[in-house]
């Protein structure tokens, strides 16, 4: 199907776009990779008036180390996530996540941003955000705030962001030296979401854990944060029946959709199946 149509509009300033914002107010809509919203366009499930492109606005690109956090301009590319040597050596989880999404075409066009702020919770983002601990800055004419990941998802496509807002940068704190990662997703196929996804980062103190931190993709609503999972792990030798805990935890917490993917048990099951998987992967790559 063909978008209705719209008038383009590609500011070279976050100022400029934020005034654009101001001036067409609902009747316009921020385009970055476009490989969420331009689908529904055609869909004509959104037809914006006004498109303002942020893709000519330097100051929302690049990847950078800012004291103990990594800093992600939100224009970068998921292609850029997966071949930042800064994030393989800081951030592992994101480059393991960004090399899940899609497939080349997607991650070639596709923003960190933009998978932010569309808020399916399909989307892998979200949850490895939630996983990482890291905040987001949003931008708008009264100025900046800085929003926890944990405070932005509110629901389907409902997020913190308000009119007029842009999200113009990811600050991720970099996890401690011999925290290991996995993000373990189940999908049909390349190109497909997930089925079922966990992120985990995990602190050993000799063969016990000493803080995990694990968070859901496409189980609910939102990304969620298994926090009753990561409290049984505390403290605990990461043995069978202690991957069983989490897993049934994690499950519990799970309110996914049926649909072309699998039924909601299916669904609920892979969660605790990812969940498991990323907890004996992130332990292989921790160090005490
Ligand atoms: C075939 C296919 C498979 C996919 N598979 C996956 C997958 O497995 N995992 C996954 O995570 N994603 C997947 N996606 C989605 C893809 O990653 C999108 O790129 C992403 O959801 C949106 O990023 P974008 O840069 O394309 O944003 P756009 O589509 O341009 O924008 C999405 C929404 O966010 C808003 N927005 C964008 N940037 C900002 C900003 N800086 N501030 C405020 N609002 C903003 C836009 O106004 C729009 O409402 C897939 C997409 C396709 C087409």
């Amino acid at each position: 199907m063909i978008p209705s149509a719209f008038e383009y509009h590609a500011p070279t300033s976050v100022a400029d776009a934020i005034s654009l914002l101001g001036r067409f107010g609902d009747e316009a809509k921020l385009l970055a990779g476009g490989h969420s919203l331009l689908p529904m366009m055609k869909l004509r499930f959104a037809s914006p008036a006004h498109l303002i492109d942020l893709g000519r606005i330097p100051d929302l690109r690049g990847i950078a180390q800012v004291g103990e956090e990594v800093h992600i301009g939100a224009m970068t590319t998921e292609n850029e996530l997966v071949w930042s040597r800064l994030l393989a050596e800081k951030v592992p989880l994101l480059v393991e996540g960004a090399r899940w999404i899609a497939d080349p075409q997607v991650r070639y066009r596709g923003t960190v941003g933009g998978d932010i702020s569309h808020g399916d919770p399909g989307n892998d983002h979200p949850a490895l955000m939630l996983a990482l601990g890291a905040s987001f800055a949003l931008r708008g004419a009264g100025g900046e705030r800085v929003v926890a990941a944990a405070d932005f998802f509110h629901g389907l496509y409902d997020t913190e962001l308000q009119p007029g807002e842009v999200l113009t940068r990811i600050q991720v704190p970099i996890p401690p030296a011999g925290t290991g990662w996995a993000y373990e997703k189940l999908k049909r196929k390349i190109g497909d979401f997930a089925t079922a996804a966990t992120a985990v980062l995990l602190q050993m103190d000799g063969a016990r854990v000493a803080n995990a931190s694990i968070a859901l993709t496409n189980l609910g609503p939102t990304p969620l944060k298994a926090v009753a999972a990561e409290a049984a792990l505390a403290g605990r030798v990461l043995d069978e029946a202690a991957l069983n805990e989490a897993a049934r935890l994690a499950m519990e917490i799970c309110d996914p959709v049926a649909d072309q993917r699998g039924d909601v048990d299916y669904k609920r099951a892979m969660a605790g199946e990812m969940t498991r998987r990323a907890l004996q992967k992130a332990q292989s790559r921790a160090s005490a």
